[in-house]
């Protein structure tokens, strides 16, 4: 197991769309990457990962699900596809591209989210709240979409001009 390096905004594999996980990459291989974004996730203090924000390229995320009690049960969505959506939330999002970056962002309440499993196998889960809001978030990374993108012009330019403060106080790299 290790930590891998997550990149941050404007790193040009944020904004990119990654490509499937192909049949024949359902291998061990695959599952260490899997292992190491858990890791690198839980290190980091956040609650999901995707692909791209270690440098890889690949539609696929790592998600912290809490259960009834205090454990925290460990999906990994590859090739995930949202298949239905509804209703609406909003609430502060942050990203662990964005450091010290948290914003008002509007998703949708629920979701049905597809996706293989390490052993290839399809399945879906039906999602709601926080966990719904990091599917879309999760899945978006796999698009080449970013928060920023999902904020409204007001609250974009606001996260703009704190990155280029950060930046320049050589907070962000
Ligand atoms: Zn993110």
């Amino acid at each position: 197991m290790s930590l891998l390096k997550i990149v941050h905004y404007p790193d040009p594999v944020l904004l990119t769309p990654a490509k499937p996980v192909t049949d024949n990459e359902f291998n061990p291989e695959l599952a260490a990457v899997v292992e190491n974004m858990f890791e690198t996730m839980v290190a980091a203090g956040g609650v999901g990962l995707a692909a791209p924000q270690v440098g890889i390229s690949r539609r696929l995320f790592v998600m912290g699900i809490p259960g009834e009690d205090d454990s925290v049960r460990r999906v990994a969505f590859i090739n995930p596809e949202v298949i239905y959506q509804e209703g609406e939330q909003s609430d502060e999002e942050g990203c662990l591209s964005f450091p010290g970056l948290f914003q008002l962002v509007k998703r949708e309440m629920r979701v049905v989210v597809r996706a293989d499993d390490l052993k290839g196998e399809r399945f879906e889960m039906d999602l709601t709240n926080l966990a719904a809001r990091c599917v879309l978030h999760e899945t978006d990374h796999c698009d080449g979409i970013v928060f920023l993108d999902r904020m409204s012009p007001l609250k974009r330019g606001i996260a703009k001009s704190k990155i280029k403060r950060l930046q320049k106080t050589g907070k962000w790299e």
